[in-house]
């Protein structure tokens, strides 16, 4: 049935909304299992429902795809181009007797008597009476619409002519498809087609340990990319729903995933979405990144924030960053948090001239004027200026505190910070002596 024995496995969602969270994990997984066993991802659009579908939604959800790192290697199909071949199935099954037509629309004949067994590769066994595969409210047999009377292919009919027609080895969606598949498998046996396998993935909850819906926040993908979210952040949450490379491992990147996923290892228990762990996962990887690529994370935040970025040498900003460290669980948090390497306004609006005593601006004022006076642009380096203002201190009976909490705080407008004396450093002695005569600490 598949191809040279490779996987083939697809992604078929229904363009009538964004690739939210539920559709990304599905995506994930299938992909995984694909660059796993080294077989094939297909991309098909299940738009059959004409009213809710649209292009443009479409195109996001291939944009979410695309931005998580997810390729496909065929399509995308779409099922609105195959209405024709839909028709011609559900008459070869009206011509064997196993379907009629009823108005326009065609219905399948559920069977009686007869036992349909599957095993979910996630799930395991399943067993189900063909009489109870499709009921009514009160417990009776319904037959299945396989056309609906406008013509359109319905997504039980549709989707068993494509898994077919696609040759798709393993069918990997959500478990509230579980429900589905018996019918499915009874329209494949009519057609003597062999059913692929099933992998059904675990429901994803809330915090409240209920399934994961609106209510619970953010739902697209692109909402937490714009929270400051990265990709790769995004990706080894989701595939950690479900699923762990072992060894308590929970930060890897999408080779090791590749190389370690198992579709039978994954968990049928119900996976919670746990923002801490996302703001924990994003964390790491931002850490992680080396300092070019978490400028060009960055960069686009501090545009949105209206700083003029182009206006700093890359290098400037790549070690203002690399001063931040571990700052900031995201990358929107991380561009707020570093404004001050940008933007002197960010400080002036934060400073509060009130909150610094006047004994200590008289004392930032004297100690900072000799190391005007004592260091050229050249020589202005962190750890020349902290062991100028540590001696500076010792001879005046200061505390280094006292030096260094208003300096960081006309500098950055911020009581915590990285290293003051690498925050200045990085400035520059013109900017350091600007700010500073800016809240009257020199000049
Ligand atoms: N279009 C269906 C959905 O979005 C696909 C389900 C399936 O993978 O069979 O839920």
């Amino acid at each position: 049935m598949s191809r040279n024995g490779k996987m083939r496995v697809r992604f078929a969602p229904s363009p009538t909304g964004a690739l939210h969270i539920g559709g990304a994990h599905t995506a994930l997984f299938n992909w995984l299992a694909a660059r796993h066993a080294g077989g094939t991802f297909i991309l098909r659009i299940e738009d059959t429902d004409n009213e809710r579908s649209t292009v443009e939604y479409e195109r996001t959800i291939m944009d979410g795809l695309e931005w998580l790192g997810l390729n496909w290697d065929e399509g995308p199909y779409r099922q609105s181009e195959k209405t024709g071949e839909y028709a011609e199935i559900a008459d070869s099954l009206i011509k064997s007797g196993k379907a009629y037509r009823e108005g326009g629309a065609v219905l399948f004949r559920v069977p009686t008597g007869e036992r349909i067994i599957f095993d979910d590769v996630i799930y395991g066994r399943i067993s189900v009476a063909s009489e109870k595969a499709s009921v009514n409210t009160d417990g009776t047999v319904k037959d299945i619409v396989l056309i609906k009377s406008d013509g359109a292919p319905t997504y039980n009919f549709a989707v068993v002519a494509d898994d077919h027609g696609m040759d798709v080895t393993t069918v990997i969606r959500g478990e509230d498809h579980i429900a589905n598949t018996p019918k499915q498998i009874l329209i494949y046996r009519a057609l003597g087609w062999d059913a692929p396998d099933f992998a059904h993935l675990p429901m994803i909850l809330g915090a409240d340990k209920k399934k994961l819906s609106k209510r619970h926040g953010a739902t697209s993908v692109f909402e937490y990319r714009d929270m400051g979210y990265l990709p790769e952040s995004v990706f080894n949450f989701l595939a950690l729903l479900g699923w762990t490379p072992g060894n308590d491992v929970e930060i890897f990147d999408r080779t090791l995933a590749v190389e370690k996923f198992e579709l039978s290892k994954v968990t049928k228990k119900p996976a919670v979405f746990d923002m801490k762990k996302l703001d924990f996962v994003n964390r790491e990887h931002l850490k992680a990144m080396d300092p070019g690529a978490r400028y060009e994370a960055i960069e686009p935040f501090w545009r949105e924030m209206g700083f003029d970025v182009g206006k700093f040498p890359p290098a400037y900003l790549e070690n203002a960053l690399i001063l931040m460290g571990g700052r900031g669980k995201t990358t929107r948090e991380l561009a707020e948090f570093s404004d001050y390497f940008l933007d002197f306004d960010a400080v002036k609006s934060r400073y509060a001239a009130g909150e610094i005593t006047h004994e200590h601006r008289e004392k930032l004022k004297n100690c900072f004027g000799e190391m005007l006076w004592k260091f050229s642009p050249d020589n202005w380096d962190a750890e020349k200026l902290e062991s100028f203002a540590r001696g500076w201190c010792e001879t005046n009976g200061v505390s280094l505190k006292e030096i260094a909490m208003p300096l960081r705080f006309a500098l950055s407008g911020r009581k915590v910070s990285p290293g003051v004396f690498e925050i200045a450093s990085l400035l520059g002695r013109d900017e350091c002596k600007n700010r500073l005569e800016h809240f009257g600490f020199a000049g």
